[in-house]
């Protein structure tokens, strides 16, 4: 399988992010790029497909505040990393402000995922990774691998979250749809919900979103994600969620995932989409599944027997030591 990866996405590495009442190491690292790349033994680059494809998805003023936040947050005498510390919660006023901490709350979901001068553009490069595995999958291949290092399925149209700053999954889906796809899945098995996948399509019919994740009544991203969220308008019925108790092992996540491929097969997508997080590994530092690495075939097994043409994006995985071999496990499967 076609692996793209581009080393410009390791740039962006923030030094601290805020998480349950206190600052510690952010957990997003370059060195969990370098590790898959190691276990796959390379990757191509990524063509630069541009930045329509990007705008297809994300608004355009969110774009500029990823290219300029950084300037701006020197320019008003800060160090260290961007970071929000009032959001507007009560009603999202979509008004013109230019202090720098307005637009960090306006542009953000939470405080766990500053922006560097680098991160626009390690961003560019995952979502031009994406693109160009999916263009290998247009060319015929039956799967291929995106590794999106900075992640994207919690970053929405116009707000990053949950260390994902563009939303790689939603940017493929939208290309492959401009391409003349006429439905496009995508089954979503980070251990979190992918809040910002489903937000960009939650009104839509042309883009089903199944997600099978930690509950979040006691996960992160805790306002969205639960079963009751099915969509609305053209996109009723279009968004599944599965929400699973921590310590849920391979039987209980395989099972889920049965059923959210009954429910891609009765949509019937020209193309499939995964957003793939090994943070469902059992030794993840920051999760709570107990999948072990040879389930990663398994599933992936599952998957690929559907016959869908699938492309594969990298959303979390935080063991280090053990992400290069659980992701090596999931694209054996196919
Ligand atoms: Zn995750």
């Amino acid at each position: 399988m076609r692996g793209f990866f581009d080393p410009r996405q390791l740039a962006h590495a923030p030094k601290r992010e805020f998480h349950n009442g206190g600052w510690t190491d952010y957990a997003e690292v370059p060195a969990r790029a370098e590790a898959i790349v190691a276990a796959l033994g390379g990757a191509e680059a990524p063509t630069d497909h541009g930045e329509a494809a990007i705008l297809a998805v994300h608004d355009a003023g969110y774009v500029d505040f990823l290219k300029t936040a950084p300037a701006k947050w020197a320019a008003a005498g800060r160090d260290g990393d961007v970071v929000g510390y009032v959001w507007p919660v009560v009603a999202r006023r979509k008004i013109d402000l230019t202090r720098i901490d307005a637009l960090a709350g306006r542009y953000s979901l939470d405080a766990a995922t500053p922006l560097t001068a680098d991160t626009w553009t390690a961003a560019y490069w995952s979502a031009q990774s994406a693109l160009s595995a999916l263009a290998a999958v247009q060319a015929g291949d039956r799967a291929a691998f995106a590794l999106c290092r900075p992640p994207g399925h919690h970053a929405g149209a116009d707000y990053l979250g949950g260390y994902c700053h563009l939303n790689t999954a939603a940017i493929a889906a939208q290309a492959a749809r401009d391409a003349g796809a006429t439905r496009v899945a995508i089954l979503d098995i980070d251990y979190h919900h992918g809040n910002g996948t489903q937000d960009i399509f939650w009104a839509r019919g042309d883009v089903f979103y199944a997600s099978v994740h930690a509950d979040p009544a006691t996960d992160y991203p805790f306002y969205w994600g639960h079963a009751d969220e099915i969509g609305e308008g053209l996109g009723e019925g279009a968004t599944l969620n599965l929400p699973l108790p921590q310590e849920t092992t391979l039987a209980a996540f395989r099972a889920a995932q049965a059923t959210a491929l009954d429910a891609i097969a009765r949509f019937g997508p020209d193309v499939l989409i995964v957003s793939f997080g090994a943070d469902t590994w059992e030794g993840d530092p920051i999760s709570h599944f107990r999948l072990a690495t040879a389930d990663y075939a398994v599933l992936a097994r599952d998957i690929a027997s559907a016959g869908w043409p699938v492309l594969v994006v990298m959303e979390g995985g935080y063991a280090i030591p053990a992400l290069g071999a659980n992701l090596a496990s999931f694209l054996a499967g196919f």
